[in-house]
């Protein structure tokens, strides 16, 4: 049966409204890679997998949710959408909005996104605004907009949003035929850890459509990772200027804040606070040891992981999912900005036997 996305497959267990036609672009059903070579770079002896979201259509797991944000959005009759933006959510937004035939306005804090994010939110036809600003201010603008006009807000405080990203827990218990021992993920504006949390406890209820036997008491523990530079989570209070090379994960005053608290707790996981280096070290590790390109956001999680099995945090001989929200294509300028670029040379071959020494 062709793959017909996320509401298709898992459409009667979300909380959404009553639709006609899913507004799909056939997200979901994304890889579990497991990567050996980069578990040995981590250590603890943990069998390390990644659930590789950069390729969903648009490039990052913000399409799980907005399948269904826009799904819901045109049963409400809606015109027009409208959300804040470190990047993703806004091509995510764009793509869907149009494919739905709907008008879309994306608010972007000014010189901080990614320029795939920034190609694609214009390509798919948004109307982009940029802002003197951090992802922070435009959420409260975006917010204010929505609660006085009929346009429709789709970021994560959209319930609509987590119903369709729960669905990646789904997956990956389907993909592992039980639940992990646990979940690394990178923790921006706290959604996804939120929506993860949602989707294993619902496993574990009973409530998921799955019939691979994760009907599971033990749900995975999480372990949440900050960027240093904008970490309120992990220290306990807002960030006014967040900084950080890992534009995603941007954030200072985290929407989701409490319940990514929450889930922290009940999975007996945690949270902690990793360095641009650290996310750098894990994004080369990703892809020189296993061929696995994702943005540096998404290399944040497994730099969180290696970090705690440094301190002791993780269990030897775990079974580990590390989330990678996004595509490496996404920033090519992180890509990049650390490495020699390539040199040029003759045509001719001894030129290139020279070069190569062979
Ligand atoms: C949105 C995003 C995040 C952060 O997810 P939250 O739900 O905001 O915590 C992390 N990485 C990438 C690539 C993203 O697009």
């Amino acid at each position: 049966m062709r793959w017909q996305g996320l509401i298709n497959r898992y459409g009667a267990a979300l909380r959404i409204a009553q639709y006609v036609q899913p507004v799909t672009l056939c997200e979901g059903n994304t890889p579990l890679i497991p990567v050996p070579r980069l578990s040995t770079w981590i250590g603890g002896g943990a069998q390390v997998f990644v659930k590789y979201e950069g390729l969903n259509p648009t490039g990052s797991f913000k399409d799980r949710g907005m399948t269904t944000a826009i799904t819901q959005a045109v049963a409400e009759n809606a015109e027009a959408v409208i959300c804040a933006s470190t990047g993703n959510t806004s091509a995510s937004a764009a793509a869907y909005a149009a494919r739905a035939g709907l008008r879309c306005i994306v608010l972007i804090p000014d010189g901080k996104i990614a320029l795939g994010k920034l190609a694609a939110s214009v390509a798919y036809g948004a109307e982009v605004v940029s802002i003197r600003g951090s992802f922070d201010d435009g959420l409260n603008l975006v917010r204010e907009i929505a609660s006085t006009s009929p346009i429709v807000l789709v970021n994560s405080v959209n319930p609509a949003r987590l119903e369709g990203q729960k669905t990646a827990a789904w997956e990956i218990c389907e993909q592992l035929g039980a639940m992990p021992d646990r979940l690394c993920l990178p923790v921006g504006n706290a959604g996804n850890i939120s929506a993860y949390w949602m989707g294993f406890s619902e496993c574990s209820a009973g409530e998921c459509p799955n019939t691979c036997g994760c009907r599971e008491k033990r749900r995975p523990k999480l372990l949440g990772a900050q960027a240093s530079g904008s970490a309120p989570i992990v220290l306990g209070r807002r960030i006014e200027q967040p900084e950080t090379r890992a534009t995603a994960i941007r954030i200072g005053n985290p929407a989701r804040w409490k319940q990514a608290e929450q889930a922290l707790q009940e999975s007996g996981g945690h949270i902690l606070a990793v360095t641009d280096e650290e996310i750098f070290e894990a994004y080369h590790a990703l892809s020189r040891l296993e061929g696995v390109f994702c943005e540096p956001s998404s290399a944040a999680g497994v730099a969180g992981l290696r970090k705690s099995v440094q301190q002791g945090l993780v269990i030897e001989g775990e079974t580990i999912v590390c989330v990678l929200t996004g595509h490496g294509l996404k920033d090519p300028d992180s890509a990049t900005a650390d490495v020699q670029p390539p040199i040029t040379i003759d045509a001719k071959l001894e030129a290139l036997k020279k070069h190569l020494k062979v």
